[in-house]
């Protein structure tokens, strides 16, 4: 069971060292979309059916990490750095049919319908982890209808939330007072926008994930789960393809 409000706060306090108003709609949030997913054990028997994405690096995101289990070491949280409080909770337990699978067979039995009934959503088949490792190393654009895509919530904080606090405790004059008692009293539909979107995750990104390392040709360094890139005929890092965020002093 998903423990309490009071009990995931508390949890949020420890991890992120101190208790913020970030903390609690964190919490908040996340709860509101596992929630949505019918999971109610992210850290227990549901722990292999969560992928989280979030979209900003701030006091929530640690709070988010501790009440879905999803870590960054873990491959289960991933970052986009969108500067928005929002995430999306993709359930791997939900594998979406290819459509062009479904117009083409007309029956029930696609790829990835069989994929879905799989016990377990980590084990990939090779077929699968081809496809993802061409798609990768290529640059191409994605070829057609995917094959790896889930059912997923993406839920918002609402731009308002903080104009709700300001009206529901104006007495008290500290903003992150303020908000951290609003943020425990108002109702997710107050606070949370959501909507139902499907997300692509290809074989290499799902935590369980084994491959070998290629080593970069320039660079000599070792590079994991099909980052590399081929350019001019070698396969590249990042850094050395010019995609760096760093210059040698
Ligand atoms: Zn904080
Ligand atoms: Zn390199």
């Amino acid at each position: 069971m998903l423990s309490s409000l009071d009990e995931l706060i508390r949890e949020a306090e420890l991890a992120h060292g101190h208790l913020c108003a970030g903390q609690i709609l964190g919490v908040r949030l996340a709860m509101f979309g596992l929630s949505k997913l019918g999971i109610d054990d992210p850290r227990g028997k549901d722990r292999k059916r969560l992928v989280t994405f979030v979209e900003i690096d701030r006091c929530a995101t640690d709070a988010i990490a501790v009440v879905t289990g999803c870590r960054l070491g873990k491959r289960a949280l991933k970052f986009r750095d969108w500067g928005k409080m929002a995430a999306t909770f993709v359930d791997l337990a939900a594998k979406l049919p290819n459509h062009t699978d479904v117009i083409l067979s007309g029956a029930a039995t696609s790829r990835s319908e069989v994929a879905a009934q799989s016990k377990d959503p980590y084990s990939l088949n090779s077929t699968q982890a081809h496809q993802g490792i061409l798609s990768n190393n290529l640059n191409a654009p994605a070829p057609g209808p995917s094959d790896h895509l889930y059912r997923a919530i993406r839920v918002a904080a609402r731009e308002s939330s903080k104009q709700r606090a300001r009206e529901l405790h104006p007495e008290i004059e500290n903003k992150n007072q303020q908000q951290m008692l609003a943020y425990r009293e108002l109702s997710d539909d107050d606070l949370f926008s959501t909507e139902w979107v499907k997300v692509e995750l290809l074989p290499e990104e799902f935590p369980g994930y084994k491959s070998d390392r290629i080593t970069c040709a320039r660079c000599g360094e070792g590079i994991n789960f099909h980052r590399e890139l081929f350019r001019d005929g070698q396969i590249l890092c990042r850094s050395c393809a010019g995609e760096t965020y760093y210059e040698i002093l």
